[in-house]
């Protein structure tokens, strides 16, 4: 198989609701930063090493104690989902895209796809600027 690789004219974007509304090159959706959830689970504090501190643990030593859960939640950041000019593939920002405007669509770096990597170590060799909602080759 051959890949025709063409550059990327000027897009537009196209701002939809959900992830699961970008059909098209150029659709995104902003998935707003997630709150980790905290949850507390009880523990039974083992009895310490020794005599003497078992002793001191028999009279004043807790029994009980709290374990703190945090479940990081995806993402943990403001995101922009949306689909590759050249390949249709959904490409997500990261924490280093600083999200200038949701609309129009301005993102401070420029995106790489995913997709155009060679290996998953290799520096994608495909990459987007987005501007003002228009979608330009970086
Ligand atoms: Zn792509």
């Amino acid at each position: 198989m051959t890949e025709i690789i063409h550059p990327i004219e000027a897009l537009e974007v196209r701002r939809v609701a959900s992830s699961a509304d970008i059909l098209k090159p150029g659709d995104y959706c902003f998935i707003p930063k997630r709150e980790p959830i905290r949850t507390f689970q009880p523990i039974s504090i083992e009895p310490p090493q020794g005599f003497l501190r078992g002793v001191w643990w028999a009279f004043f030593g807790k029994r009980k104690g709290t374990k703190e859960i945090i479940e990081i939640r995806w993402p943990d950041y403001n995101a922009i989902i949306i689909n590759c000019p050249h390949c249709n593939q959904p490409v997500a920002t990261t924490k280093e895209h600083r999200i200038i405007s949701v609309e129009p669509l301005t993102i401070e770096k420029p995106l790489g796809c995913a997709y155009s990597r060679s290996s998953p170590t290799a520096a994608p060799t495909v990459s987007f600027q987005i501007k003002e909602g228009q979608i330009m080759p970086a």
